[in-house]
């Protein structure tokens, strides 16, 4: 469907196919299709937790995808797309393609919110000034937007990889890490004020629950913890992405169902808000 005929508080799917930003391997610009795939698998339902059903809920909409060639231009026009289902009062929810589509989206956010704080679920704090000379790279966007101000508070959970590099891009944008080797879960999310842009990096999980990810990172968090943390989320969510799925590193096809259980609990939630 056609992104001029949302309406207010709709939740619009949409799919960015885009991976020309990934640093190790490609495929996460057939991300898309493959998630809407597992959630409309026959071997379960759409409803949330907490009883949404995506199947048949009048403010579920999805808009279809968008591809985006690899050229620094096209791919700023993410920020378009995006600003065209804000234009309607309508609340996006994004599927990746490889993590750099978050800095475009979030400009669009900030377009129409101003500076939202964003909770990240990442194995990874993507905030390398340029990954091998590129701004634009995936492990690069939360820099980005922390450099234009488009964000209130970045709260990253389920981090492992912080470099030296990287701790002095923590200190310097004053990002709030969790990381994961003392993580308290019942502590993450719980003091935002305002909204939140969910930013989900599937690589937070641990590789046995989500091995089709381009960069596998041992001790990571369990679905439940994430689906845990947005589920008590206080605030409402304004926009969320889930992103990194690489469908030709999958087992069958089981990280493509994780991410559907992610997405049905995130837009259940956003639905439940709104
Ligand atoms: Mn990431
Ligand atoms: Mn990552």
């Amino acid at each position: 469907m056609n992104t001029a005929s949302l309406n207010k508080s709709d939740v619009a799917l949409i799919g960015i196919m885009s991976d020309a930003n990934s640093s190790y391997m490609s495929g996460a610009a057939l991300a898309p299709d493959l998630i809407r795939e597992s959630l409309h698998c026959e071997s379960s339902n759409r409803y949330s937790e907490h009883g949404i059903d995506l199947a048949s809920h009048p403010r579920f909409l999805d808009v279809g995808n968008r591809e985006i060639e690899a050229d620094p231009t096209s791919f700023m026009q993410i920020e378009g797309h995006i600003a065209e289902i804000l234009e309607q009062d309508a609340l996006p929810l994004v599927l990746g393609g490889d993590h750099s589509i978050t800095y475009p989206v979030m400009r669009a956010i900030n377009r129409f919110y101003g500076p939202v704080n964003i909770l990240h679920f990442d194995a990874h704090p993507d905030l390398y000034d340029d990954f091998e000379g590129n701004p634009y790279s995936h492990a690069s966007p939360l820099a980005r937007v922390m450099e234009e101000g488009l964000a209130g508070r970045l709260v990253p959970v389920g981090i492992r990889t912080l470099s030296k590099h990287l701790r002095e891009q923590v200190v310097r944008f004053g990002v709030e890490v969790h990381e994961m080797w003392n993580l308290d879960i019942e502590s993450v999310g719980r003091d935002f004020d305002g909204p939140v842009y969910l930013s989900i990096d599937l690589d937070a999980l641990d590789p046995a629950y989500a091995p089709g990810v381009s960069h596998h990172e041992p001790g990571g968090m369990s679905v439940r913890d994430v689906l845990g943390i947005i589920q008590q989320l206080p605030n409402e969510i304004v926009g969320a992405d889930i992103v990194e799925y690489n469908p030709t590193r999958d087992i069958n096809g089981m990280t493509g169902m994780v991410a559907a259980k992610i997405l049905k609990e995130v837009a259940g939630k956003m639905l439940r808000d709104s």
